[in-house]
């Protein structure tokens, strides 16, 4: 049995649509198509990044996660689907203060998903853990991250920028990141996704990132050799030697739309072949209509992925998480 891990999964972007539908019933909140296979469809189209698109479809996600009990059953079927998928291990993703509409308090939202992953944990097994997301364009990082500090003992385990990146480099939120680099919180960030490779090295340089969200545009400071990629620029070079672990979301990153990338050229593949610590994740299983055993699939389908190369995937994700 090969052991499984998923470091970059959005607990937001991975919801059931059934859920979704059954939730919004309760809540009195108007869908924008009826039926199970049609609200997947509504959120697989059109999610360019580019557009904010994507950023709209989480306002729906969002709006029906703003009660405990919700929390908690999103979390805890997460936990099924990801077994059901034969993962072991995981850390699920969040901003906690985008759940506060109701009058939960950020501890309160904690509290729930950790609750779900633990019940969730209890009946299917496995090991899941959560990261707490601080949104780039907003100035409470702080805030995120002292509450990701204050709960590691509940299984928050890591701290995260995400949100839209063009304008809001890492190093705005410097001081976030100086305090989870002083504690036993990992840190990542969402950089080199939509913008180009400056964020990544400000995320790595900078904010002394321990993994990469995406980071994908690492291309970008490399030399293309046609099979492989060697690093031409200090930031590349330090990725590649510290072996930054990069957290790849092919399927989401075709499907947002905020680059020219696609399944036939998408380069996870040949940064692994160049000795990158490459990891594959499915990002938003919901929104780019995928899981993780799809991502390893489309890299044997599309990038001939071999069986060595995907054992050396697996054992990058297992020895990256910050648990
Ligand atoms: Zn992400």
């Amino acid at each position: 049995m090969k052991d499984i891990t998923v470091l970059h999964d959005h607990l937001d972007g991975g919801l059931r649509a059934n859920t979704i539908i059954e939730l919004a019933n309760n809540l009195n909140i108007e869908l924008p198509t009826k039926g199970e296979h049609q609200l997947e469809k509504w959120f697989f189209e059109n999610i360019s990044s580019q557009k904010n698109q994507v950023f709209n479809k989480f306002e729906l996600t969002i709006s029906i996660m703003q009660d405990s009990e919700s929390l908690q059953r999103i979390a805890f079927e997460a936990v099924e689907d990801l077994r059901r998928d034969n993962i072991s291990t995981g850390e699920l993703r969040y901003a906690p203060l985008q759940h506060l509409r109701k009058g939960l308090t950020p501890q309160e939202v904690v509290e729930a998903v950790s609750m779900g992953l633990s019940n969730g944990m209890k009946k299917f097994g496995g090991n899941f853990k959560s990261i707490l997301c601080a949104m780039r364009q907003n100035n409470d990082s702080l805030q995120v991250a002292d509450l990701a500090i204050k709960n590691y003992s509940i299984g928050v385990v890591g701290f995260d920028l995400a949100g839209p990146e063009f304008g809001h480099p890492p190093s705005k939120h410097i001081e976030a990141c100086q305090k989870i680099n002083d504690s036993n919180i990992g840190l990542t960030i969402h950089a080199g996704e939509a913008a180009e490779f400056s964020y990544i090295e400000d995320a790595v340089l900078n904010c002394k990132a321990k993994r990469i969200g995406h980071g994908w545009q690492i291309i970008e400071g490399c030399n293309d050799n046609g099979d492989t990629f060697s690093p031409n620029t200090e930031t590349s070079e330090y990725i590649h030697e510290n072996q930054i672990p990069l957290e790849i979301c092919i399927s989401s990153n075709v499907k947002s739309g905020a680059s020219n990338v696609s399944l036939d050229n998408h380069p996870a593949v040949k940064l692994l072949r160049s000795g990158f610590n490459v990891t594959l994740n499915p990002d938003n299983r919901l929104m780019a209509s995928t899981t993780l055993s799809r991502e390893y699939e489309i890299a044997k389908q599309f990038m001939s992925l071999t069986e060595d190369e995907e054992s050396k995937l697996l054992d990058n994700a297992k020895n990256s998480t910050f648990a």
